[in-house]
């Protein structure tokens, strides 16, 4: 039997290149390897998102994109958060053993509530109901970009504890990290990670983005003042962004990057990384059209693929509340 696989991204907007470059790349290579479920974590996004038009247009277009970048149902589950209603039924028992101090320290939650006066519950809760995603299939991987390490952890702590206190129940599940773009950063603002949930996505690639956007957003790009181009985040963030962009696209390790570019310019380096960028997406888009023209056969394979694991779901909640002492 393969081991299992967990990971999602929540359609709060319209999938960037960092989802691309941090996550998506690498579920091409695992749903081969393991036996993946991949998620459309429409739940997650009314943490954010309240217009329920744009929820619609989001969840039809992140699910075309995973299909467009070439995730494959005969391979893999594709579905919905909210097909299955064993989600949310889980996060309220892991709710009730997790405490407000661990949930109070996400940062996640923290940047995200800072300077709002109108936070909603559903926000703070964000991490236990992403606890629930992972556990309800007993994920040994959950692939995840950097972001997303304090949520993971606290999904095996719960894990841990659940296990401890009742008896063997969930499998602890691991991060599964790329070494390099595991955190891709706005292109105007290098210190600040490219996001789909943004106001302004100036500096952010969409994956959706016209080929003239594409160009001049990596034109666009803060780089800095010295004209070397060598991997060294903290000092040269921009630079070392765009490297990683490349790196990973055009699948050379960070090494043969840096040589390629020894001596040239950044004008060099941005007029590759726009090709490479361009040489991945257009494609994409192409099939991405494709979907988003046949939203029916979106649906069809989100059924099949809620089909296919809501037993699993059902079994495992069911499991969780008869130890927890629930009579029903
Ligand atoms: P989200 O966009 O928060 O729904 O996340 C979907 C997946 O993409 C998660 O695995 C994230 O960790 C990953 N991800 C999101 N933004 C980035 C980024 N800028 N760089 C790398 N990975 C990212």
């Amino acid at each position: 039997m393969k081991d299992k696989l967990y990971t999602a991204a929540k359609p709060t907007g319209r999938l960037t290149l960092g989802n691309y470059v941090g996550a998506v790349d690498n579920w091409l290579k695992m749903q081969e390897e393991y036996d993946s479920i991949f998620c459309v974590a429409d739940l997650h996004s009314l943490t954010v998102l309240v217009d329920p038009k744009e929820l619609k247009d989001n969840s039809y277009a992140v699910m075309a994109n995973y299909l467009a970048c070439g995730l494959d149902p005969k391979k893999c589950t594709l579905y919905f958060q909210s097909q299955i209603p064993a989600h949310p039924e889980l996060c309220w028992l892991l709710d009730c053993i997790t405490s407000m101090g661990e949930a109070s320290r996400m940062t996640a939650y923290k940047e995200k509530a800072q300077n709002k006066n109108n936070v909603s519950v559903g926000l703070f809760n964000y991490p236990m109901l992403m606890a629930a995603d992972i556990l309800l299939y007993d994920a040994k991987y959950v692939p995840i970009g950097e972001d997303q390490r304090q949520h993971l952890e606290l999904a095996r702590n719960l894990a841990i504890r659940f296990n401890n206190k009742y008896g063997e129940t969930f499998v602890v599940p691991q991060g599964v990290y790329q070494k390099v773009g595991a955190k891709i950063y706005n292109l105007q603002n290098p210190l600040k990670k490219m996001s789909k949930s943004d106001f302004d996505n100036s500096g952010n690639i969409l994956l959706e983005d016209s080929l003239d956007e594409i160009k001049k957003k990596i034109k666009r790009a803060v780089t800095d003042s010295d004209s070397k181009i060598i991997y060294d985040p903290e000092n040269k963030p921009g630079v070392s962004n765009l490297l990683s962009i490349y790196s990973v696209l055009t699948k050379q390790n960070m090494k043969s990057c840096e040589a390629f570019f020894e001596g040239k310019n950044y004008g060099a380096l941005k007029n590759e990384v726009t090709n490479a960028v361009i040489s991945v997406i257009e494609p994409i888009q192409e099939k991405f059209k494709f979907y988003m023209n046949n939203k029916d056969e979106i649906e069809n394979i989100a059924k099949e693929g809620a089909e296919k694991i809501r037993a699993q779901a059902e079994k495992k909640v069911k499991l969780v509340k008869e130890k927890m002492g629930l009579l029903f």
